[in-house]
């Protein structure tokens, strides 16, 4: 059966960029592994290496070609229009009425699951839309009850060099592996553009991030005096900072458990690099499902 790919990540992380990019690499392996067939027919080749569905209603250019597109059955546009709704609210309204007829795409899916390897799945730009909404747990529960499914979290490294905003991202990233329970992969984007090094660091050395992170406040103080009248002042600076650190600090110990039930890759979707430590880290997720997920989910339906 075929590894679903579930692919989360906030705006602007590089999920629609990892699709094509993972895609492509696949491509390219099967073209490897079997050249005669992928120059005679190469259509063939890329629809035999991976599957890939949009779930993104709104996306306007994909640099890869879905075969499965939500974007047909829902015209995200229309659906603004007919129930007068703003842009978040026309994304989650035609996420929902994409839903009511995802048991249709799950036989596409587990038809292709003997064929395919992997089945790749973009979710909507705004990670909220598709991790706190009823269909997105509809989704993903429907996956992961058929394949072997785990969650590719995309990190968009360049934007989360300082301590605090690496440590909310991780909290994020935290809270959708406890309400999804599905094995995770932790993915460093943009490695072209910043070395995921800081973050492997991070997450192995709680002092090494500890020490970041109170350097980082001083800075971090400045910001939040100049927003926060409350905070101006020396002692109002002071008091905040103490509070902060001893917060901060409790999270980072909170996150130390996290990381150690984690793999974390890093990679480049616009230049390619680190898809085949990505796929060894989806092969290792696959059996955390298969001795984990599962059992778990037999025991449920028993
Ligand atoms: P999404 O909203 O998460 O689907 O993000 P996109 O895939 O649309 O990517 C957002 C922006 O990040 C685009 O301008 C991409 O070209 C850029 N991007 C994505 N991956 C990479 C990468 O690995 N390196 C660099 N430098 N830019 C990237």
């Amino acid at each position: 059966k075929s590894n679903a790919i579930l692919v989360i990540g906030m705006a602007g992380s590089g999920k629609s960029t990892l699709a094509g990019a993972l895609s492509r690499h696949l491509e390219a392996e099967a073209a490897k592994r079997n050249p005669s067939a992928a120059s005679s027919d190469p259509s063939a080749s890329s629809s035999d290496a991976s599957y890939l569905v949009n779930l993104d209603p709104a996306v306007s250019t994909l640099n890869y070609e879905p075969n499965v597109d939500i974007r047909d059955t829902v015209d995200y546009k229309r659906v603004m229009d007919e129930y007068n709704l703003g842009p978040n609210g026309g994304i989650l309204t035609a996420l929902n009425l994409f839903t009511t007829k995802f048991d249709q795409v799950m036989g596409i899916l587990e038809g292709r699951s003997n064929e395919v390897d992997n089945i790749i799945l973009d979710t909507p730009g705004q990670i909220e839309i598709f991790t706190w909404s009823a269909s997105g747990t509809i989704i993903t529960d429907s996956l992961a009850s058929a394949l072997p499914t785990c969650i590719a979290y995309v990190v968009d490294t360049p934007r989360t060099t300082a301590p605090a905003t690496f440590m909310s991202n991780m909290l994020y990233a935290c809270s959708i592996m406890y309400k999804t329970k599905l094995p995770f992969i932790i993915v460093f984007n943009k490695e072209d553009e910043q070395d995921a090094g800081f973050a492997r660091e991070w997450m192995e050395d709680f002092e090494a991030f500890q020490e970041a992170l109170n350097k980082g406040n001083a800075t971090d103080q400045v910001d939040v005096g100049r927003g926060n009248p409350r905070a101006r002042g020396a002692a109002g600076q002071e008091g905040e900072a103490s509070y902060m650190n001893s917060l901060v600090n409790s999270m980072a110990l909170l996150l130390e458990e996290f990381y150690n039930s984690i793999r974390a890759v890093s990679v480049s979707s616009l230049t390619g690099s680190g898809m085949p430590s990505f796929l060894s880290a989806v092969q290792e997720a696959r059996q955390e499902y298969v001795d984990e997920y599962r059992p778990e989910l037999e025991a449920l339906r028993a």
